[in-house]
This record gives structure tokens, sequence and C-alpha cells, in this order.
């Protein structure tokens, strides 16, 4: 293990300008946190922090991810607060040790939840400090390197699993093919024992027959170069027995038939070195056609650059050969991470310039869509990940609430939400969902969805489903009325109706069925005459005239309505100027005037039913609302303040629940008109004394 003094140093001789205190506190900050923990190596727990830092420091990170690096999990695995971090070392450390934190959530998610896209595009999303996946792949390094001693075969099997599938393209994605590589080959040997024996096996054979045949092969090219007065590196290897055997499997073919097992590597010290010494190479030994790849002049979208070209060695043996500079092998090896600790040196904000260098890197791509894929982590800013407590995921777009998130994991879930918990507290629906909440839903059975989500639902299937149901309740409520006019109806008829003259006046009116017809009277489409004629034929001809019809129902329509004597605005619904509006007549009575979305209209069928509409003049009525607020000292005053402010006149205030952690309150308002009253309620809703505010 790094020893303190080891970790400092390493810093310093790349960052000078490091706080050296800084590190030295983190140091012995997770040495005390993670106290007597132990690995399963038997080593002391706070040995794998330490480690991660210390290929941090490999890749010249710069002191913040050191920092990161070395209390990475404290705050999952100890008594360790993001608060008290953020007291200790500042608030960049304390965000990105969150972020690694976070990421960590990935591990408890189920396996089909994991191979979908969205896992990456949560990981991405996380990642808007690309600093946060790079602890947390130096991490997962580590454990891997480590995870011969975890006893239990299944717990190593699925962490090796894990390792493939997220953290190895992970690596990939950024760029980090020695992270790639090496994950790769550690998960194989315990996800393919037999294949990793074998094909080491394979390998270590050709090793001894040769003798030292790739230690061979790479003096013969290092000669040759020299020859032409060049002065090269050449390293060789054997491919990872992981890529040999992917090739088998994506080929179908046999280890026998896999020939390009060897790869070299050439370094040379500027780029036209590369072109002379492709040309070298290729004088001596035959070239394989359709194996030479130019990724210098088009250099792959992650910003890879070499020279591929393959080879048949003195006749026998085919052979890779990479040409590049030595510093486009470190960017090529380390991604972005060495992207960016090379820009780093003299430039004063190195964290900008990463994640500038990042929107470059994206910049020059040219397929579009690879560019698209690569823009996806700009696009994630809009984006946010919520978890079920279950941990399974859902992509929202940002604002999105409770209510969004339970029509995204069921349109029941969404119809019958009550409440919310965001990560363990009760929360009010209307609240935005942040990255990494873990939502639970509280449902109701006989819940319905209501008419005021529509204020704060964002996403198209939630609003869809709101607008449905609310739709489809006053459709139901309206069909009531209907029903209820036409048993009326049917009792001035001279015959008894049966199922076979309904089911034809249904036909007569070119109705849809029953429901269509319930509405349509319920609606005033159709008038009394109009049906009972429907019904049987001829009967409304010996009636009197219409007006004179007892308790009729009939549609007047009164164009500018001015509440007065005649019109009396309803105590229940409180219309106010804007609202759509229908009008009660009972004998001997003035007009009521209620909203049409007024529940009390069901008991309304008695009276007349008329069509009424505002008055443009019409100035001011009461409107009632709603509004939730926190039970918190100077709440009250703030909604009184709101209410003066945008000049209302409250006529009435009654608190109707008190119930931690919210108040409720009823209130009467006058207000000029319906948009003076949205307008106070959207004030409300802005207002962080109100948690909920609604007209009812
Ligand atoms: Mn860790």
């Amino acid at each position: 293990m790094l020893r303190q003094y080891e970790l400092v140093e390493r810093v310093l001789a790349y960052a000078p300008q490091a706080d050296e205190a800084m590190l030295n506190r983190a140091y012995v900050y997770t040495v005390q946190k993670h106290g007597t923990q132990k690995r399963a190596s038997g080593d002391p727990y706070f040995s794998h922090p330490v480690e991660v830092a210390g290929l941090m420091t490999e890749l010249k990170l710069d002191q913040e991810t050191i920092v990161t690096a070395l209390l990475h999990d404290t705050v999952e695995d100890t008594l360790a607060t993001v608060e008290e971090i953020e007291r200790l070392f500042g608030p960049d450390v304390a965000r990105l040790v969150d972020g690694v934190t976070k990421l960590s959530k990935i591990e408890t998610m189920t396996e089909s939840e994991r191979a979908a896209e969205n896992l990456r595009k949560f990981l991405l999303a996380m990642s808007e400090d690309l600093r946060v996946l790079l602890v947390k792949l130096a991490d997962r390094l580590h454990n891997m390197r480590t995870l011969h001693f975890i006893k239990s075969e299944d717990k190593r099997r699925r962490i090796a699993r894990e390792t493939m599938e997220i953290y190895a393209p992970l690596a990939q994605r950024v760029g980090m093919y020695e992270y790639m590589r090496e994950m790769q080959l550690l998960a194989f040997e315990q996800l393919e024992p037999e294949a990793y024996a074998t094909i080491t096996g394979r390998l270590s054979a050709i090793r001894s027959e040769g003798g030292g045949e790739v230690g061979d092969i790479a003096l013969s090219i290092k000669q040759a170069l020299a020859e032409a007065g060049m002065r090269v590196e050449v390293a060789g290897r054997e491919k990872h027995p992981y890529s040999i055997w992917k090739k088998m499997a994506e080929r179908h073919v046999s280890f026998e038939q896999i020939t390009d097992i060897m790869a070299f590597r050439v370094l040379v010290d500027d780029v036209g070195d590369c072109y002379r010494a492709l040309g070298i190479l290729h004088q001596t030994w035959q070239m394989i056609p359709g194996r030479f790849k130019d990724y210098i002049s088009t250099p792959k979208i992650n910003g890879y650059k070499s020279l591929h070209t393959s080879l048949i060695y003195n006749n026998a043996r085919r052979v890779e050969v990479q040409l590049k500079t030595r510093e486009m092998h470190h960017r090529n090896e380390y991604g972005l991470a060495a992207h960016w600790a090379y820009k780093q040196g003299g430039e004063p904000d190195a964290q900008v310039g990463w994640l500038r260098d990042l929107v470059e890197i994206l910049d020059a791509s040219h397929d579009p869509d690879e560019l698209l894929e690569n823009t996806k982590m700009a696009i994630y800013q809009d984006r946010i990940f919520a978890f079920t407590p279950k941990g399974s995921l859902f992509q929202l777009p940002k604002g999105a609430t409770p209510i969004d998130f339970a029509f995204a994991v069921h349109t029941n879930l969404g119809a019958q939400a009550v409440g919310a918990k965001i990560n363990g507290r009760h929360v009010p629906l209307r609240t935005p969902l942040g990255n990494g909440d873990v939502v639970e839903i509280i449902k109701s059975r006989n819940s319905e969805p209501q008419l005021s989500w529509l204020g704060f639902a964002v996403t198209g299937k939630a609003r869809a489903a709101i607008r449905r149901a609310v739709r489809q309740k006053e459709r139901a409520e309206v069909a009531l009325i209907g029903r209820k006019l036409y048993e009326e109806i049917t009792e001035r008829l001279p015959t008894q109706v049966g199922k076979k003259a309904l089911a034809d006046a249904i036909k007569r009116l070119k109705m849809n069925g029953e429901e269509d017809l319930m509405v349509a009277i319920g609606t005033a489409k159709l008038d009394d005459r109009q049906v009972m004629e429907a019904l049987v034929p001829g009967s409304t001809a010996n009636l009197p005239n219409p007006e004179d019809w007892p308790r009729q129902q009939r549609a007047i329509a009164v164009r500018g309505l001015t509440p007065g004597m005649a019109f009396k605005l309803a105590e229940c619904c409180h219309p106010v100027p804007g609202d759509r509006i229908v009008g009660l007549r009972r004998p001997g009575k003035g007009v009521e005037v209620h909203s049409i979305d007024c529940e009390r209209l069901a008991d309304g069928v008695d009276a007349d039913w008329i069509d009424l509409s505002w008055d443009k003049r019409t100035d001011g009525a009461v409107g009632r609302l709603r509004a939730e607020l926190y039970n918190r000292p100077g709440t009250l005053a703030e909604m009184a303040g709101i209410f003066a402010k945008n000049h209302a006149n409250v006529v009435n205030l009654e608190m109707t629940q008190r119930e931690n952690p919210f108040h409720t309150y009823l209130v009467d308002l006058e207000v000029r008109d319906l948009a003076h009253l949205t307008r106070i309620v959207s004030a409300l809703r802005a207002s962080d004394a109100v948690a909920q505010a609604d007209r009812i």
C-alpha cells in the first residue's frame, strides 16, 4: 500500500502547487473513518481508497480528484456525511464524492435494467464531471485486481459480469483502453475459467516453442527502422487472452486459425516519422491488404490516433503493428484523462479545460450518428434519472415531479397517486425530482387523477393520462345528468319504452350508443321533443307548447351574463368571469350560476338547464382556493403578502387541516376574473412558503 508521504510526493511531482495539507488531511480522514474495517484480502479497508488514489496519480489527475479517490467510500461505508466532507474539504470535493457515491447505485440495479441503454445514459448524466467517472473506474479496477480474495464464487462472478457489462464499456467510452483491457482480462478469468486456462496455456506453449518470439520480432522491427536512421521504441505483446477469445467467438474460428496473436507498438518522435516508418516496414515485410488503417489523418471519434497495419513476418507469422508518437500513445491509452493532464500544465482553469476538451472532441466527430451518440452527454443535461424503491430506473425530463414518475412506472400507479416520498421523506406531489432520487408513490384505490395535476405534470404521458381521466369523469357526470333527464322524458310518453325502442331511437338520432345519447341529452344537444319523437314517433304531436311542459329541461343560451338579482353565483363552485358556466333555474327562484365543473350540477336536474356565458364587462367575483403551507413561522404572512401584491381581497380564510408538515387553508378571494385568479395561484405555487395551491 502507498504510504502517506509517497502519495503526496507523487502528486507534488506533477502538480507542485497542490495543497499538500489537504492531501494529508484526506489521507488521515479516510484511515480514521474506515477504522478497523477489513477488505476480503484481510488488509485494512483504507488500503483500497489509497490504492485508488494511487491509480489516479498515474493519470496525473488534479488534487481534487486524488482527495475524492481517498474519500470515495466514506459516505457509503462509514459515518461520514457529504456535509462534513464539504466542511472539511470544500464544495468541489463534496460534489465529486457525492457523485461517486451515487454512481454506486447502479450495482443494486437488476440485470435487465443494467443491460438497458438507459444505464449508460444514467452514468453519463451522473458524470457531468468526468472525474467522478474516472474515480469510479479506478475504484472498479482496484476491486477487480483484488477480486480473487473474495471467497464466494457467485459474488466473484457477479462482480466480474458487472465489470464486463458496465465498467469495461464505460472505460472504452472515455478512451481508457488500458483500464478496459485489464478489466476485461480479469473479468474473463472469472467468467470463462476454462477458456481462460486453455488460451493462456496455448500462449505459453507458443512462447516456449518459439523461444521468445515476440522479443525477436520486436528486435527485427527496431533494426529495420534503425538502418533507416530512425530512433524508435518497439514494444511487442501477445494479444490479451480475452481479445483472442473474443475473436474466436466472433469469427467462429479455432485457436489455430487465429494467426495474428502478436501485436507491436512502434513509438516515434513525430507524425512524419510515423509515415516514414510505415513505408520502411511495408518494404521490408509483406503487408496484408485490407488491414491498413490511418487513424492519424482520420482519428477515431474519441481522439484515438495511430497507424495500424498487419505484416507477414518472415513469410510465417502474421503480426499487427501500430505506429504512433509517444504523446499519441499516452493519450490513446488513458483517453480523456491523459488529454486533460497534458493540457493541464500551465493552464490556470484546468477544470474548465477538461470540459472544453471534451466538447472539442465531440465537435470533431464527422459521422452524424456518432455525433449524436457523443452529444448525448449534453442532451442528458435536460434529463433526470430516478429510482423506484426496488431500484428500477426511470428517465424523465428535468422538472418532472412524482406524478410524472408515477405515470412513467405505470398508468394505474399515476391514476391512484395520493402522495409521494423522495429519499424517504414526504413531499408534495408537485416537488421536482433530482438526479438519483428514490421515489416512492403512495397510492389509494379510490383516488383518481386531479385536474390540478396539469399545473405541474410535465411528461406527455402523464398529461395525456390526466386529461383523459378528467374528460372521462366529466363525460360520466354529464351522462348521469342526461340519464336523469331521459328518465323524466320517458315518463311523459304514452307507452312504456323498452330496450328495443331505445335501440331504435339511438339509431334514429345517429348516436354511438346509450352513453352517447345520455351525454347529448345532458349537454342539451338534443331537446325533449327530439328525444320523445325518436323513442315514440308522433308522440309529441298533441302536446302543448314546449314552454308549458312541466319541469321541462330546456337549453336557453343567455349570452352576456351579469351577476345580480336574476343570476346568483353558486356558493359551491365560486365561478369567476372566464369560467365556463351553466345556469339552473327552479320555478319561482332566480338562476343559480355554476361552473361547468361543479359537482353540485348533478343535484340540479330538477331545474331548467341554461347555457350561459359571461358578459365581457362583468367585473369581479369570489374565487375559492386551497393552499397547503409549510408548517413554519411566517408562511401565512407570506401568502397574505401574495394576495395583497396581486390586489385580491380576502373575504374568508379557514384552516381546514393541520397536519405535519403542512397546514391547509381554504381561501375565498375577490378577483377580477379567471386570469387574475390563475395568476394568484401561480404566484402561490412559486412561493417557497407554499407546498401546493389549487383552485377548488
Ligand atoms: Mn471503493
